[in-house]
């Protein structure tokens, strides 16, 4: 079934991470103004094909919005040592504000060493230890970008979060679980669901906030979906044709759904655009500037 972009029952990731896009970049310019050129890295180990396109894509954005960008390429046989040493001079590099480990890491070099070691207020992936004990303990720190674009594609639909039944369906350290602790943050009664979850379709039946982040074609059927329920589907999987598809039947979920993020065009878009967020706010910190003094225009203004 074609998309149809009036379809009120469409949240149009594409539409709100261009508009989150224009309002970093105008914060952007407000921080310039002030002396400070938000820098981002990103740092890059080997040739995995679809790191490379993801990099390329940031750099893209984050030029586009004005931010100062490098990207660090490293060959696949770098040594955790030689990977460290790289981290530790970006940490004390005060021209970069935010530092990006492109995941995954070639195999044989694990990831946990050096997200240990990323300066926690560089960690604009928010996937080091400092910064998920900040999320889990309601303290201020930096958000994982895609959960923190799915909170935000919520609130810019208008859907209700507070006292919501929120179903995540996915404990990953990048997206389930801080996306559960950020909905649990915002008084949505949570519960987090995976391989081992017993009557997966039933529990999904019960939410008014239902999230796959799975990484399997169609896992989520129609009949699954709350009559009115808000679906975000985080998945990407490619089909056999090519062709990138969610962890939500999509056809069949938005006969039910009250709103539903389709694929692609949905969570895809948020990710850079919260990664963007995070360098800016991180910029902001770390010149002391209060984000809030750092004037959005309204749309039209
Ligand atoms: P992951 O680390 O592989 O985690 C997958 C999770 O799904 C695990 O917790 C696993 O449970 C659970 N699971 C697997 N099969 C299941 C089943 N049949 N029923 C219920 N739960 C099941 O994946 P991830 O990194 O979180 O990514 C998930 C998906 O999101 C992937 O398609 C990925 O490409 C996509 N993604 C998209 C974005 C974006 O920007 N839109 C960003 C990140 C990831 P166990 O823990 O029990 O193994």
């Amino acid at each position: 079934m074609p998309l149809d972009v009036t379809d009120s029952t469409l949240i149009d990731g594409k539409a709100i991470a261009a508009q989150v896009r224009a309002e970093v970049a105008q914060r952007v310019v407000a921080l310039r103004a002030r002396g400070v050129h938000p820098g981002l890295v990103v740092v890059l180990v080997g040739e995995d094909p679809a790191s490379q396109v993801y990099v390329r894509n940031k750099d893209k954005a984050a030029v586009s919005a004005g931010f100062a960008v490098e990207t660090v390429r490293l060959p696949a046989s770098t040594g955790a040592d030689d990977l460290l040493e790289v981290v530790q001079a970006l940490n004390a590099d005060p021209a970069k504000h935010g530092i990006l480990l492109q995941l995954p890491l070639p195999p044989g070099l694990d990831a946990d060493p050096i997200l240990r070691a990323l300066d926690p207020t560089k960690d604009v992936d928010g996937l080091g230890p400092a910064n998920v004990a900040a999320l889990w303990r309601g303290e201020e720190g930096m958000v994982p970008c895609t959960p923190a674009g799915c909170i935000e594609l919520l609130d810019r639909s208008g859907v209700a979060i507070e006292g919501a039944r929120a179903v995540v369906i996915g404990r990953s350290q990048l997206v389930g679980k801080p996306l559960a602790a950020l909905l649990l943050a915002r008084n949505a009664t949570v519960t987090l669901c995976h391989s081992r979850t017993r009557d997966l379709p039933g529990l999904c039946r019960e939410a008014d906030i239902l999230v796959a982040a799975v990484g399997r074609t169609d896992l989520v059927r129609g009949d699954w979906v709350k009559p009115g329920a808000a679906v975000l589907d985080v998945g990407i999987n490619r089909g056999a044709d090519g062709k990138l598809r969610g962890d939500v039947a999509f056809a069949e979920a938005r006969e039910v759904a009250g709103k539903i993020t389709p694929v692609p065009g949905g969570v895809g878009p948020m990710t850079i655009a919260m990664l963007l967020a995070n360098t800016a706010r991180a910029a902001a910190r770390a010149a002391d500037v209060p984000w809030d003094e750092l004037v959005v225009a309204a749309p039209g203004a």
